[in-house]
């Protein structure tokens, strides 16, 4: 490894961090399972909760590298990485910046436990330059976005919004989930913080619960500071699965970025479809602003039925796309964000943010593109077939 200077993506994924067996020259990474370490004589104190396990540190270095960051930190989970790295920078009196629409914990850990803390918090009307500036006040020290958004795939301009902050001398953070670091590298823009649900990309099979934070070594010192205190460590166990995962994700996100475009066209030439949301089509309002900062278009999407269709009937009809909570595993997953993400807004609310009951949400798996098209014209033919006659008559 240390021959190659600038390793590609998926040599980084490969073996980036591994972990040398010295004893039995095992080819993989040796798992330390061990929660407690020597204190004499040693370099490091060494502590799972002190995110500094042979096995944390291996697998953070490669997540550090994917992101173009100096280092990294892994957590149990999403939440555990976005609720630390948020209370970090955030002290009694402060206020942060975030967008309207937001993932569905992140939103509830904001409107629920901020004002225990005495930390304010803005949400900006939109997405523009505008939106953003008109958000901050005179005691604001974060931006937070998440880009592209769920379940509509708005893109937010990361250059902008390091420029603003630059400009008022904040902090900016990322939820990089969707896009993952194959796809998107927000430090490359001037973000300061990328955090990653890791249960998704990352971990990729929908077995893994894990966070992931990429930063400088300044802010990392910072998040690590208070995920001591805070300890959202992740079992070394699932870090050991994790960098297994990690080691096929440029492939695997490669894959779903191809599916999710050629289903995105398909879908967007469905007379039962009104509506498709990927900002890898040209028609998506954001795509010029996309191809600026993304490598590839994720394998997320979403789309309209007409509204004679029933969404629910249909997501019941497909029988290789399951119905699923979660997102970004091999395997194709659907969800009505209505009933999901976004059951406790009220339905005006809903409609106002443009998410609609006929709105779906589309994980797009690493099947063949051929069966996916194949399971949702049996389920079409299953529930609109009557719908479809009448457009095409
Ligand atoms: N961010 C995004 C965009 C998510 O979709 C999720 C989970 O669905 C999270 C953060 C939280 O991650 P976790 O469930 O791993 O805590």
């Amino acid at each position: 490894m240390n021959s190659i200077k600038k390793p590609g993506v998926n040599t980084v994924c490969t073996h980036v961090g591994e972990i040398e067996d010295k004893q039995f020259k095992g080819a993989i990474s040796p798992l330390y399972m061990s929660s407690s370490y020597a204190y004499e004589n040693v370099d490091i104190k060494r502590y799972p909760r002190y995110f500094n396990t042979p096995n944390q540190e291996a697998l953070c270095k490669k997540i550090a590298m994917l992101e173009h960051a100096e280092r990294g930190l892994i957590f149990g989970s999403g939440m555990a990485a976005v609720s630390t790295t948020m209370l970090a920078f955030l002290d009694k009196g402060d206020h942060v910046v975030l967008p309207k629409t937001l993932y569905g914990g992140t939103y509830n850990f904001v409107t629920e436990e901020f004002e225990k803390f005495g930390i304010e918090y803005t949400f900006a009307q939109g997405f523009s330059e505008k939106d953003f500036r008109n958000a901050i006040k005179q005691n604001t020290k974060v931006i937070y976005v998440e880009t592209p958004s769920n379940p509509l795939m708005l893109i937010t301009d990361l250059k902008m919004i390091a420029r603003i902050a630059k400009e008022h001398g904040l902090v900016t953070m990322i939820d990089n989930t969707f896009a993952s670091p194959i796809n998107q590298t927000p430090l490359d823009f001037g973000i300061d913080i990328s955090i990653h649900s890791a249960t998704k990309y990352m971990g990729g099979h929908s077995d893994i619960c894990a966070g992931a934070v990429a930063a400088s070594e300044e802010h990392i010192q910072k998040i690590w500071h208070k995920a001591k205190n805070l300890g959202g460590s992740l079992s070394d166990y699932t870090v050991w699965l994790l960098e297994r995962s990690m080691k096929t994700l440029a492939l695997r996100v490669k894959a779903h970025n191809k599916n999710a475009r050629k289903m995105a066209k398909w879908l967007d030439k469905h007379p039962l479809v009104a509506r498709v949301y990927y900002p890898g089509l040209p028609s998506h309002p954001d795509h010029e602003l996309a191809k600026k900062q993304m490598r590839g278009f994720t394998g997320m999407l979403s789309f309209e039925l007409i509204d004679s269709v029933d969404a629910g009937a249909f997501m019941n009809a497909l029988q290789l796309v399951k119905q699923s909570m979660s997102l970004a595993g091999v395997e194709s997953t659907i969800l009505s964000p209505a009933k999901t993400s976004h059951a406790l807004l009220s339905a005006e609310e809903r409609e106002k943010q443009g998410i609609l009951d006929g709105l779906l949400r589309f994980s797009v798996g690493i099947e063949d593109k051929d069966d996916l098209i194949a399971d949702f014209e049996q389920a079409f033919d299953a529930v609109g077939k009557e719908q479809l006659q009448k457009l095409l008559s």
